[in-house]
Order: C-alpha cells, then structure tokens, then sequence
C-alpha cells in the first residue's frame, strides 16, 4: 500500500512530480482514497492484501505524530512481518530515528542536489550511519539527475542507492523546458538522457534503476490487480491490467421487470443505476430500453478509464 501522508513540503525540489491535486495540501491518502484515520489506512491495506506500505508524501516528516500514528497501527494490526518503508527527504536525527525504530524497517533518504557533490560532510550521511547502526535498512532514493553520478561517495555509508528515471510531470515541465529536456518517446514519460546519467554507477549491486515503463506497468499493474482480486463482486471481470468491467444500465420500468428475474447477487442496484457482468447486459441490450454501457475503471470504485456506449 501507499501512504501518502501529507501534500506538504519545505523543499521546492524543480523535479517535483508531485501533482497540482496533491502538492501543498495536508491531505493523506491510502493508495488513490483520502483517509482521515489509521482504521481507514488498515482497511485499504485489507482490501488489497498489502504486504507492506510505502510512506510518502510530500514530505511525510512534516507531520512526524501522523506517522507515527499510522506505522504504529499498521504494525499492530499486520504484526512485525509487514514491511514499512519511510520516503523522507529530511536527515532524521537521533531523536527521531529513535521514535520511528520498530515501526519503520527502511528509510530512503532524498537528499536535495545541490549538495550531493559535499554528500559526505551532510547530515544524510550522518544519519544514514547512525541509522545503519540501529538497525534500520537504509538507502538513498533520488532521481536520475545529469549529476548523479558524485553519490558514488556515499555507497559505502548505505545499504542501497535507488535511482528513478526522470519524469516528466504535469507539474515539472516548466523545469523540464527550461532546461531542455525532452521526452524519450511518444510513450512514456521518461527523460531522453536520464537512463545514461544513471549507468555511470548503476553497475554497483547497490545500486537499482527504476525505469518509468517499470514503475507504469509493473508496479502499478501488481497493485491494481492486488485491490481487483479482493474486491471485485462476482459479476466484475478483471482484465491483465488489474482493471475491472462491467456493464451499466439505467433501467425504465420494463428493464426493471427483466433485472427481478435474474438471480440474486447477479447484478447491483445502485438506485439510478445497475451494474451487472458486461457479457448479460450485451447479449441482452436489444430488448433493453434503458441507456446501456460497458464501463471499465480502477478497482474498489477507482477511476472510470473508458465508457462503451452498447
Ligand atoms: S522533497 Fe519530494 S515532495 Fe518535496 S519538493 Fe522535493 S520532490 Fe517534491
């Protein structure tokens, strides 16, 4: 599961990807739903079977009670098994290194570019030793800046340097202009040039690139298709891609007559609207009078990605 648990931030990194949505509003969110508690967090996490949460944010830090709160809980409902890792692009001290021990099992520090070239006199590879020391996995998370390169330095005080391919973003693209930087397809989001940035020391076993594709189809794939599994009704059909389909129809009377005989469980009465399996209502909508559709969206009431009109 992610959680994201603020949109706020101190840093004005030019990179951002956060979105318009989500940048400088106090808001947390489980996944895609804004939640207001840690039952709420433990909910979604049950939808989808998680095995673990990733903290994000904005900076998560900002909010260090709400953390606290959230992994604490999360912990004592799924036990010591279920893995937290915390986003954090402050160096935690030891005071806050000590409070987060037991309930987060790995930090990924960001650290801001324009000091990676003094890394090594930074409070982050301070903090990285003194994490390590305790306990912690701990690791650097950055994307794939032309610079990049200058953290070789800091290997030896992790346990991990992952480094994202740089994205294009709805909120970034100023930055990106300004500097020239171009889109490496038509596809995806990624930066022409970025995968090279990052070869000049992902070759260390320390060191994992994350390509965009990855995160796109991977990633977020595994986790839809967690969420479609445990929530789909019986008549939903789950796609590859972890989406779900069904057809909807806005019944008149004479519909309503058709939907009382078939079998209960077989269809959702949403009131304006019932939602049925695609395959029934298609083989069924010449004689239906009601406005019929095959809609497909994100599981558990996520986003509509397409509406078929039959
Ligand atoms: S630290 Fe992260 S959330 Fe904050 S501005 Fe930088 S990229 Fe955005």
């Amino acid at each position: 599961m992610v959680l994201f648990v603020t949109g706020l931030c101190h840093r004005t990194c030019w990179y951002c990807p956060l979105s318009g949505e989500r940048k400088g509003k106090d808001l947390t969110y489980a996944n895609e739903r804004i939640i207001e508690s840690p039952e709420q967090a433990i909910e979604v996490a049950h939808r989808m079977s998680a095995l673990g949460t990733g903290v994000t944010g904005g900076e998560p830090l900002s909010r260090p009670e709400r953390v606290i709160t959230y992994c604490s809980r999360l912990k004592e409902e799924f036990g010591p098994e279920h893995q937290i890792h915390l986003y954090t692009g402050i160096a935690p001290d030891l005071e806050m290194l000590t409070r987060l021990s037991g309930i987060v099992d790995e930090i990924r520090l960001h650290p801001p570019v324009d000091i990676w070239d003094q890394i090594l006199e930074s409070d982050f590879v301070i903090s990285a030793l003194k994490a390590k020391d305790m306990g912690f996995n701990i690791g650097f998370e950055v994307p794939a800046l032309p610079e990049v390169g200058v953290l070789n330095q800091a290997l030896p005080a992790l346990d991990f340097l992952n480094i994202n391919e740089l994205e294009w973003g709805g909120s970034n693209a100023d930055g990106m202009r300004e500097r020239n930087y171009t889109l490496e397809d038509g596809l995806h989001n990624a930066i022409e040039g970025s995968r090279e940035w990052a070869s000049v020391i992902s070759k260390d076993d320390k060191v994992h690139f994350c390509s965009s594709s990855f995160k796109d189809s991977v990633q977020l794939r595994k986790r839809l298709i967690r969420v479609a599994r445990n929530t789909a009704r019986s008549f939903d059909h789950v796609t590859r891609d972890g989406t779900i389909i069904y057809g909807n129809l806005v019944p008149d009377e004479k519909d309503r007559e058709w939907l009382r005989r078939l079998k209960a469980g077989t269809f959702d009465d949403q009131g304006d609207h019932v939602e049925l399996s695609w395959r029934v209502l298609r083989a069924n909508a010449e004689t239906l009078s009601g406005e019929s559709s095959i809609i497909e969206r994100y599981p558990d009431r996520g986003i509509i990605v397409e509406v078929t009109p039959i």
